[in-house]
């Protein structure tokens, strides 16, 4: 008989319901030792109420499920006992559960369940690491982007991507086995070209790994432009909050500010920086260093300029100065329209080649269309308006976007060596490196240690 796992699966804190969760072959003795009105005849998957006990006392009322194997999360037999949501009473569940005499029963640590239901081929390793991904999601797309990995999408294209090189590296074992001198070249060329076609879909799935970046950690946007031009209403109207303090005196934005906000389901990170200026004052050249550290570190830059006034010395200051970035990553907001118009979109477009222009009015009234506006071309500027997570696989996991780059690497070297005419067995070697590699990602190929950084980020219970 294996070991029975206990924990306490809801999070700490108050809550209406708490719930204790057993999972091994003792679960149902259990259930008959910390119930105190045990039904005679116990069916699976039907809720019973009554109260728990251990041994001594009444502790609280409950709901108790019972899971038979292999239908349960885990595939194991599994008891769930959902009780009143109090710290308390919930640890002395656990106590008695951990205390009344059943076979082999222990603490669970974390991630254990699912990396039981892992182990008993209720998931794959995709699956288990978007299980984690789902509890810790902080925004709608990586939400939806963890939920369409639950469902199995990328573990299936990677198994589609590992039949493929399977067949490719029984042909080459077979030519390895019967080397035919006389057809060489034409073997050589078919192996690179279906490598080839592997290599594509690798390298595809790649390419989401950026979008699945900004999912995880969100877009960092660096909020520049000189005094006074409207960055930090620019900022507030984003966060939809009166945050940061407004004020028109030049030059009191003395540091940079960053805050976290969702924008249409896409996380963003707004560092409000002081504007980029020539001075003597010491706090304000602080501030200007950490504007050109926030610039270094961000994904795009919103440049915001005063349109109803001409360009000044500073702006073209900060103009060339962003410059020096992808014209693609910058916004620039033309704000204070209401104002005037001294500026228009093409003389900002011929100063930096490849720019968004959004043209704004920071006002009471319009500056929930200016937010609006704004968030729309950022979506825009990232392909993000674009894509669906239930439809399109998006890799967002740091250790699948390594297994991933291992693959194509390997792959490309077995196409470079076939092509170099270099012996098929040489060239076999990196097909199978890259097999295993994909393997990993599914955790086919992966060995303890990785099970376990994968299972330790998870909270206990789960
Ligand atoms: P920052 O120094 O760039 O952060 O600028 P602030 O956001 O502090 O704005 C400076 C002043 O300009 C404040 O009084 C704002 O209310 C005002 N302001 C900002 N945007 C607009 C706008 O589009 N129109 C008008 N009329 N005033 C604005």
């Amino acid at each position: 008989m294996s070991e029975t796992i206990a924990a306490i699966s809801t999070a700490p804190g108050e809550g209406g319901i708490g719930i204790v969760r057993v999972s091994g072959e003792s679960s149902k003795e259990i259930m008959s030792r910390v119930m105190d009105n045990f039904p005679d005849n116990v069916k699976p998957r039907n809720a019973y109420f009554g109260k728990v006990t251990d041994g001594k006392e009444i502790i609280d009322e409950a709901i108790f499920i019972y899971m038979e194997s292999p239908s349960s999360y885990t595939g194991e037999d599994m008891l769930e006992i959902q009780a009143h949501g109090s710290n308390v009473s919930l640890k002395k569940i656990l106590r008695a559960v951990l205390n009344c005499g059943a076979y082999g029963i222990r603490i669970a640590e974390p991630g254990e369940f699912t990396k039981i239901a892992f182990l008993n081929g209720k998931m794959d390793l995709s699956q288990a690491e978007a299980v984690i991904d789902i509890i810790k999601a902080k925004t709608d797309l990586s939400l939806e982007i963890a939920e369409s990995q639950i469902e199995g999408r990328l573990g299936n294209s990677i198994r589609k991507m590992r039949e493929n090189l399977l067949d490719i590296l029984a042909k080459m074992a077979v030519n390895i086995d019967y080397p035919d001198e006389d057809i060489d070249q034409v073997v050589n060329d078919e192996f690179v070209n279906q490598i080839r076609w592997v290599l594509l879909d690798v390298d595809e799935l790649l390419d989401t790994a950026s979008i699945g970046r900004i999912a995880r950690e969100g877009i960092k946007i660096a909020i520049v432009g000189k005094p006074n031009v409207g960055k930090s209403s620019l900022m507030n109207a984003l966060l939809g909050e009166g945050r940061v303090i407004v004020t028109d005196i030049p030059g009191t934005t003395r540091d940079t500010v960053e805050e976290s906000v969702s924008l249409g389901g896409i996380p963003i990170v707004l560092i409000d920086t002081a504007g980029i200026r020539d001075t003597d004052d010491r706090v304000e050249k602080k501030g200007i260093e950490k504007t050109e550290q926030a610039i270094a570190s961000a994904d795009m830059v919103m440049l915001v300029i005063d349109r109803s006034s001409d360009l000044e010395d500073e702006d073209n200051r900060i103009i060339k100065f962003v410059e020096k970035m992808n014209g693609e990553k910058i916004l620039v907001v033309l704000n204070k329209s209401d104002l005037g118009e001294s500026i228009d979109e093409d003389t900002i477009k011929k100063k930096i080649s490849g720019v968004t222009v959004v043209t704004t009015a920071l006002t009471e009234k319009k500056s929930l269309e200016a937010a609006l506006k704004v968030s729309e071309a950022v979506g825009k500027m990232f392909g993000i308006g674009n894509i669906n997570p239930s439809e399109s696989n998006i890799v967002t996991n740091e250790r699948q976007i390594q297994m991933l780059k291992n693959a194509s690497m390997n792959l490309s070297d077995a196409i470079t060596m076939l092509q170099n005419g270099e012996s098929i067995e040489i060239a076999e070697l990196s097909v199978h490196y890259a097999y295993d590699s994909l393997g990993k990602i599914i955790g086919e190929e992966a060995g303890e240690e990785i099970l376990n950084t994968v299972f330790s980020k998870f909270c206990l219970g789960k």
